[in-house]
């Protein structure tokens, strides 16, 4: 039965996600309901996990973040593993995600992103960026919050030493990040603060 209907999921999922990719869902409620149901329950019998992403303008995504206790109640462990597994099933379009994102204002985010040198991966508690290089790089980003596309070059600085602890590693760790991985690094610790990329165009 389970099996049955694990490829009945996948199966419908895989045509209406196609078709919701395409945008070609004709529109009203019935159909968004359908989508959403059925997304909830694809992640749900995969043993993945369905998180809804907060979407600019709401109001959530300008509050500061507090601080985390450590060590990691359960909620906030199992939390960054959702969001982890989030990140990991959206690579395509996912490379990082802060806590607030998903409607919890603490300070965790979780990065994943394969580059030249393999996968880099963190689930980071409490992060602070305790140096930077003076050199600024300049790139057009992306959010999971934002929808609409802003290709205007953000300045980031190319260089950042962030102290965090680690759920992956579980150990306190220093993280010396260049180009890609500083900006992820940048982006995320932005919106602990309350600040989105958008907020760095036309300044
Ligand atoms: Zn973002």
């Amino acid at each position: 039965m389970l099996k049955k209907l694990e490829a009945l999921t996948s199966t419908l999922t895989n045509s209406r996600r196609q078709t919701y990719l395409d945008k070609k869902v004709p529109s009203g409620a019935f159909f968004i309901l359908l989508l959403t149901s059925e997304y909830k329950l694809f992640y749900n019998v995969h043993g993945g996990c369905y998180m809804e992403i907060i979407k600019y303008p709401d109001p959530i995504l300008r509050t500061v973040s507090e601080g985390v206790k450590l060590p990691l109640s359960k909620e906030d462990s199992k939390l960054l593993d959702d969001m982890f597994n989030y990140v990991k099933e959206h690579q395509d379009e996912a490379v990082g995600l802060s806590a607030v994102q998903v409607g919890v204002p603490k300070r965790m985010c979780v990065i994943r992103f394969k580059g030249t040198n393999g996968t880099t991966a963190y689930k980071l508690v409490n992060p602070k960026i305790i140096g930077h290089s003076s050199k600024m790089i300049f790139n057009s980003e992306g959010c999971l919050s934002v929808d609409e596309q802003h290709d205007e070059n953000i300045g980031r600085w190319s260089a950042v030493k962030v102290w965090a602890y680690d759920a992956i590693t579980k150990s306190n760790v220093c993280i010396t990040a260049n180009g890609y991985e500083a900006i992820i690094l940048q982006h995320e610790l932005d919106h602990m603060d309350g600040k989105l990329y958008i907020d760095y165009i036309n300044k």
